[in-house]
């Protein structure tokens, strides 16, 4: 078996453990982060069963996507979004991870078109209020999700947040609650949209996100090994 065939197992083994200490019955899919790493690593993690991949750097991702063309590979993007780039990203992509700003979420719809079926957005929060950290805060999401709501070629999934880390598991929990209570507000302002998404935990914290209701957990580290993230030299 291929090193990442069995972290692959490793990691799907931790998300069913989890799943049954906190008695989800509800699934949690595996997002396997692939930013940095070759195509044959994606091709390997494709051929153990893996179908959903997260990108964060978009002339990287389109390489990629190009060349996978004809895999049913389910692509993500969760990087930080640039304003020039929103054509490229509502055509190539199934799903947008960070969406921060209304205008960014007007300018994705327009480019999406209404052939399409509608592309799939989480709005990226702040959870830890950390000032350097991308995401809206709390108190804006209300209207950010209403504008959001209204983009017609848009449909408005759920949250994401990268909360600051923690190795205490109830510490990490705290953030991944406050995104949990979060979505459940949301839905009731939004009754039409269609919010079951939260796209939370990483390698390090998968189990505190799938506690508290997890539906993606982004994973890269644990799949494909530590990034070298000397060799980059654009973010
Ligand atoms: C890189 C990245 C991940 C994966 O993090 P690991 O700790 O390597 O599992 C998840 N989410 C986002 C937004 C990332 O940029």
């Amino acid at each position: 078996m291929s090193q990442i065939a069995a972290n692959l197992e490793l990691v799907r083994q931790r998300i069913d453990a989890a799943c049954n200490r906190f008695q989800r019955t509800d699934p949690v899919e595996l997002l396997a982060v692939s930013k940095t790493k070759p195509v044959a690593d994606i091709e390997a993690a494709w051929l153990s069963g893996q179908r959903h991949f997260g990108e964060n750097y978009l002339q990287e991702a389109l390489d990629k996507i190009e060349a996978l063309k004809g895999r049913d590979i389910v692509w993500h993007f969760i990087g930080a979004i640039q304003s020039n780039k929103t054509t490229l990203m509502a055509q190539q992509f199934d799903w947008i991870h960070c969406v921060e700003r209304a205008k960014i979420a007007r300018r994705l719809s327009e480019a999406r078109g209404a052939e399409r079926p509608p592309l799939n957005v989480c709005l990226q929060v702040n959870i830890s209020n950390e000032p350097s950290k991308a995401g809206v805060p709390l108190e804006a999401l209300p209207a950010l999700a209403a504008e959001v709501a209204s983009c017609p070629n848009l449909a408005l999934r759920g949250l994401m947040a990268i909360p600051a880390a923690s190795d205490d598991f109830d510490a990490q929990q705290q953030p991944f609650a406050r995104l949990s209570q979060a979505l459940a507000q949301l839905r009731e302002q939004l009754p039409d949209q269609p919010l079951d998404t939260l796209s939370m935990g990483m390698s390090n914290d998968l189990e505190a996100a799938i506690a508290q209701g997890a539906t993606f957990v982004r994973i890269g580290t644990a799949l494909f090994g530590s990034r070298n993230t000397t060799s980059r030299t654009s973010p």
